[in-house]
């Protein structure tokens, strides 16, 4: 079935930002430095549905940087260029058991990257968009996620600068892919472009349009364009299920049944495939790096509208 009327989900919306208010948990993170200085009470839910309509609470419209939640959307472009098995083979689809940033799980597995939704794969991920240089490749993702939010998405530039100055974990991990060849161009250039694409600026509501384009097998519903196949839609959903919360997705998979991808500035995007998408945006995280109040008002919303893909009524 589709999802309720339209006054219903209004006041389902309003009932899951309620109910994510009510926790103060979690710590916003400090390890980009200009993360530091948001507020912590900034909370916004939305909800975007197949056909077009879209449903906000609280800040759902003030911007925040998309982080890791890019990574996502740089990996169905990259996948609608190279295809399903080239893709498979180079970046990987198993959850690492370890923390997004970790050194580690690369070392664990023969320098492969294991998948695209830690930072080693989603580097990797970026380094195989088609260009002739790093611009060029800068210039493809920044209008490819822009086609997915069905508006330009510019880069806040202090938080892009913030975390350039601060990343050297990144650095260490795009030039170990190098060392065990698993990474093509210059992977410095490559965690720049990186750095960029995590430093885009959405909004809740954006963050809902751009799921609910997956949703709707890579036609962004309010623009009527199509961003990626259906094929690539669908297989960008599977990789988000296992991996989309790093070591924290088999727990948001039990909780929630739906495929979603989160980012250390408090976003959340979650996908209900053929319904429509989920955006929240709340600072405060848990260990994993994930919002709290986001994975609150996102377990509401999953059972409030009967989405969860492993129910049976
Ligand atoms: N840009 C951030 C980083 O590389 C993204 C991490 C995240 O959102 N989990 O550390």
């Amino acid at each position: 079935g589709s999802l309720p009327g339209w006054d219903d989900v209004e006041r389902l919306v309003d009932e899951a930002y309620r109910y994510g208010l009510a926790s103060v948990e979690g710590d916003i993170a400090t390890y980009i430095p200009r993360l530091a200085q948001v507020d912590p009470e900034l909370f916004g839910v939305s909800v975007a549905e197949v056909d077009g309509a879209v449903h906000t609470a609280g800040d759902a419209d003030v911007a925040f940087s998309i982080q890791s939640i890019s990574k996502a959307f740089v990996y169905a472009l990259v996948c609608q260029e190279l295809g399903h098995e080239l893709v498979r083979e180079r970046v990987g689809v198993n959850n690492t058991g370890l923390a997004f940033n970790s050194v580690v799980a690369i070392e664990l597995n023969d320098g492969h990257p294991m998948n695209p939704m830690v930072n080693a794969g989603a580097i990797a991920t970026t380094a195989l968009v088609p260009a002739a240089s790093a611009e060029e490749r800068w210039a493809r993702i920044q209008d490819g996620l822009s086609a997915f939010a069905g508006r330009r998405l510019e880069l806040d530039g202090e938080v892009y600068t913030s975390e350039a100055d601060t990343n050297q974990r990144n650095r260490a991990i795009g030039t170990l892919l190098q060392a065990y060849g698993r990474i093509d161009q210059d992977p410095l250039a490559a965690v720049d472009v990186y750095t960029r694409q995590c430093s885009l600026l959405v909004t809740a509501a954006d963050l809902a349009v751009m799921g609910a384009t997956l949703a709707d097998g890579g036609v962004n519903p309010v623009t009527g364009d199509r961003v990626v196949s259906a094929e690539v839609a669908r297989d960008t959903l599977a990789v988000l299920a296992s991996t989309g919360l790093y070591e924290r997705s088999g727990e948001w998979l039990f909780e929630i049944g739906l495929p979603g991808k989160s980012g250390v500035a408090g976003g959340i995007v979650t996908v209900s495939p053929g319904k429509g998408g989920i955006g929240v945006f709340s600072p405060r995280l848990d260990a994993a790096g994930n919002s709290v109040r986001g994975q609150r008002a996102t377990r509401y919303l999953a059972r409030a509208l009967g989405l969860d893909v492993f129910a049976s009524d």
